[in-house]
């Protein structure tokens, strides 16, 4: 900004000499000269700008990445080595006549190893790798994007010229903040200008240049790009990297414990199937976090039980210090555990920790297990999660007469999937869009099976009110139950889950 205000400035002085009749030709070449260095040393930083591997100044820790060390993307790995064919047989693809490809996208949640997936398909077709960001294109100035673009693409044919390689691949992370459906910006056209760079340049790849060049792009929000980019010729071929499922995380997990002084103990399919919902880079740190933990204890192996709370630590954050008074812990108790009952008796073997420790935001928390990764969840699973959300305020109510504002963020969820079984066709209102429904017949219908899961938790935590007062008092002095010893309290052990 402070820029901007000195050129302005500076300009105004020249028009004021101007129109006073001072002879300006001397400032307008030094503004000449001023002008060059700035563009011949702007020119020089956007080289570096990009992250290069593969060149001389190599990252050695990047090249090294290889599609066996990336876990649990099985399908994306045969697609990307599958189109990546044409580099490696450039020959065979040519006698076959075939288009090869310019773009490849890679498409899913944050942190599941699309990055890594683009170094490894580089190091597979032993190209140079030219990394940069969507967000490194964007400027205030006009053509700045564009050029940044030109220079990108220039960038990795001239390092692979230099390194003697005949192809190079270029990365764009976070390729929506550039590729952004075009006229969305209103301010002004310079997106619009870095995209049309960007289409340009793609439509430019000659497949049998002496540089053969692949574009990969990554993205959380491929509903957010252009259409045109995913036409055709350019990003036709779409990669999905999703979470892994569990035979991923497995895998993930014992990619990322190579080399670490694991205790005879650790068993990784519990912690593989205790992380649902994990991604790649979750597990990662919560290997990491398992080895902080045990050496806070002064430990020098890691073992089951740090693994186990590491998963904590990921999913809620750093145990705080906050100790809650005696009223408050009593009712934290009460609450977990009426989590923890319902839905031992829904499903059986489902509860995998419960804790009453302070971590982030939450004051105690109950982890369930679950033995496969669902894809579809019936009305009965659904009504199920709502009972079991609903239990902890369920048990607050019974013991202590009263609810309290802990419940919140269970009540939001609770809303959430019964706004899921109105939307899917599955509660009493029948098939209907929620949009347009009239909101009384909204508000009824939630209202109906949030009552009728709320009195099926009452009833389930009724039978077992003396168990629950009696773990929630075990709970207080030890902060902490696994799933084994909380079925064993409550005289379900041995029960396994319901397959679904
Ligand atoms: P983002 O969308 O946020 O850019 P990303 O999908 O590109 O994320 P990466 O940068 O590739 O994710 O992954 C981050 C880190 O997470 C990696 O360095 C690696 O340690 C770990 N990781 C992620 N996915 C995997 C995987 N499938 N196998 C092994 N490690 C993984």
């Amino acid at each position: 900004m402070a820029k901007e205000i000195g050129i302005g400035v500076a300009l105004a002085g020249v028009v004021f000499l101007a129109a006073s009749g001072y002879d300006i030709t001397l400032f307008l070449l030094l503004a000449i000269f001023g002008a060059a260095v700035w563009f011949i040393r702007s020119g020089a930083q956007l080289g570096k700008r990009f992250q290069i591997i593969g060149g001389n100044k190599q990252d050695q820790g990047n090249t090294k990445v290889s599609f066996e060390g990336i876990g649990g993307q099985e399908v994306a790995k045969r697609e990307l080595l599958e189109a990546l064919e044409f580099i490696v047989d450039s020959e065979r693809s040519r006698k076959l006549g075939i288009r090869p490809l310019r773009g490849i996208l890679l498409t899913g949640p944050p942190g599941t190893g699309k990055t890594l997936l683009a170094k490894a398909a580089a190091n597979h077709t032993k190209s140079v790798f030219v990394a940069s960001s969507g967000s490194e294109f964007i400027e205030m100035y006009a053509g700045v994007g564009a050029q940044r673009v030109r220079q990108l693409f220039s960038t990795a044919r001239s390092s692979a010229l230099r390194e003697g390689r005949d192809s190079a691949m270029i990365f764009i992370d976070e390729i929506e903040v550039l590729g952004g459906k075009r006229g969305r910006h209103s301010s002004h056209l310079e997106y619009d200008q870095t995209l049309n760079q960007l289409l340009v340049e793609m439509d430019g790849i000659n497949p049998y240049d002496d540089v053969r060049l692949l574009v990969m792009a990554a993205t959380n929000r491929a509903d957010l790009l252009d259409p045109a980019l995913t036409r055709p010729g350019r990003f036709d071929r779409i990669v999905r990297v999703d979470l892994p499922d569990r035979q991923g995380r497995l895998h993930i997990l014992e990619i990322h414990s190579k080399g670490k002084p694991f205790e005879d103990n650790v068993d990784l399919d519990e912690i593989a199937r205790d992380t649902l919902g994990f991604s790649g880079a979750h597990l990662e740190n919560l290997v990491n976090e398992a080895a902080i933990l045990s050496m806070r204890k002064g430990k020098t192996t890691i073992g089951q039980d740090e693994l186990r709370e590491a998963i904590d630590k990921v999913i809620m954050g750093e145990r705080l210090d906050r100790r809650p008074t005696e009223e408050e812990m009593n009712r934290i108790a009460h609450h977990e555990v009426g989590h923890g009952v319902v839905s031992e008796v829904l499903r059986p073997g489902s509860v995998s920790t419960i804790t009453v420790m302070s971590r982030g935001q939450a004051l105690g928390y109950t982890r369930h297990s679950q033995e496969e990764d669902y894809h579809l969840y019936t009305c009965s699973y659904l009504e199920e999660q709502i009972a079991i959300l609903l239990a902890g305020s369920v048990a607050e109510e019974l013991v202590f007469g009263s609810k309290s504002t802990g419940s919140s963020n269970d009540f939001e969820q609770a809303l959430e999937i019964s706004r899921k079984l109105i939307s899917t066709g599955m509660s009493e209102a029948g098939i209907v869009s929620v949009d347009e429904l009239p909101k009384q017949i909204y508000y009824e219908t939630v209202s109906s099976i949030l009552k009728a899961q709320e009195q099926r938790a009452g009833m389930i935590l009724e039978s077992k009110l003396s168990v629950l007062k009696e773990i929630s008092a075990h709970i207080i002095e030890t902060e902490r139950i696994e799933g084994e010893d909380f079925r064993r309290m409550l005289g379900t052990e041995g029960t396994c889950m319901k397959a679904s």
